[in-house]
């Protein structure tokens, strides 16, 4: 396969803004987009120079001149697209969180792999130098045993992405599916080491409707007996983002890296002092992309493949589930 050309399901502000140009920037073609709206098809179509745009999933799919499909709809959504994608032999890029159940989300990942294409899900961050290089630092021991983590992703929800993620419970809304499970990614990437159990509190902090939770802060147990807290919000203005990690040898101190962009700063803390960990300032859906052109063509995995996107997933309902009852819940990830 010479050039990958793509069909886009979803009119989305994550492909006009990121995914287009990580695929157009590693040589592939995106030749459709689908949206439930053919006006707003038409439109996305024009504005982002793709020539054709359908409001049927099934004539999307139907295209031979199409060989991979990038699920970035409502959370909702994305199950029974990946099932006909799977279904009509398309490779699958799907945003995450995979799905609103589990087992919906282990149907979506053996579905791909029983049709044999490539399914990946979109953790963006684990694409980020800045995260590349802790997980180096930390495989390498510059920080001894890792005991604790904490990572800081309380942000502000846009004006314009104020809309599903703050009122529609059914499509999958909330803090906890948007942002909680791209720390789960994260932090299972950087340390090497996976989620046991969870506690944790949300908060309706003034822009959740319906029930829906605009911030929450969780605590969690790792096997390695490593102990992480997350806070995430749409609400927080001022607050930056980040990610330390302490050891027995060290600390590792990170700013302004809880983002989509390739920006930020490392410090090593130690008994020696401060040292600036350099990084690679690569765009993060770029790297991504590349990743998972290469394993269309055989070379390789995407950057977070599909039992990622289960594992994020099942951190996610384990954290709400954690939060309606207050209790301590297992992240049970079916694998
Ligand atoms: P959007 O709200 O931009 O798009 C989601 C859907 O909403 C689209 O598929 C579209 O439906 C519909 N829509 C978009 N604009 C309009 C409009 N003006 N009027 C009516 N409907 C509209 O979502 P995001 O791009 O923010 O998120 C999409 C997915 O990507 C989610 O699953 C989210 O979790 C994920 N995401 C991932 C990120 C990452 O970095 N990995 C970052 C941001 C989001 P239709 O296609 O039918 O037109």
């Amino acid at each position: 396969m010479t050039t990958i050309r793509w069909g886009l399901i979803g009119a989305s502000n994550i492909a006009r803004e990121y995914v287009i140009n990580a695929i157009r920037a590693n040589g592939g073609e995106v030749v459709g987009v689908m949206s439930a709206d053919a006006g707003r098809a038409n439109a996305y179509a024009a504005a982002n120079g793709i020539p054709s745009a359908t409001d049927s999933l099934d004539a999307l799919l139907g295209r031979d001149d199409i060989d991979a499909v990038y699920i970035s709809t409502t959370n909702e959504l994305h199950r029974d697209q990946a099932l006909a994608a799977a279904k009509a032999g398309k490779h699958i890029l799907c945003e995450k969180p995979l799905a609103l159940d589990l087992s919906d989300a282990h149907r979506m990942v053996d579905a791909a792999r029983s049709a044999g294409v490539v399914f990946a899900t979109n953790h963006h961050l684990r694409n980020a130098g800045a995260h590349r290089a802790m997980r180096a630092a930390i495989a390498e021991g510059r920080i001894g045993k890792p005991l604790a983590a904490r990572v800081f992703h309380a942000v502000y929800l846009p004006p314009f992405l104020q809309g599903w993620r703050i009122n529609a419970p059914a499509a999958g809304g909330g803090v906890i599916l948007d942002i909680a499970v791209h720390d789960a990614d994260t932090l299972r990437f950087v340390l090497q080491d996976e989620p046991d159990s969870v506690v944790a509190m949300t908060q309706s902090g003034g822009m959740g409707e319906s029930g829906l939770a605009d911030a929450v802060m969780t605590t969690v147990t790792f096997r390695s007996g490593l102990i992480a807290q997350t806070h995430d919000a749409f609400t927080a203005k001022y607050a930056g983002t980040g990610f330390d990690v302490h050891g027995t040898e060290g600390s590792l101190i990170a700013r302004d890296v809880m983002t989509q962009k390739p920006v930020g700063s490392i410090v090593l803390s130690n008994e020696s002092g401060e040292h600036v960990i350099d990084f690679d300032r690569g765009d993060l859906y770029v790297r991504a992309l590349g990743a998972f052109h290469g394993a269309v063509r055989g070379e390789g995995e995407p950057a977070a493949t599909g039992e990622d996107g289960i594992r994020s997933l099942a951190f996610g309902l384990a954290v709400a589930e954690a939060a309606k009852t207050g209790g301590t819940v297992k992240v049970e990830t079916g694998l």
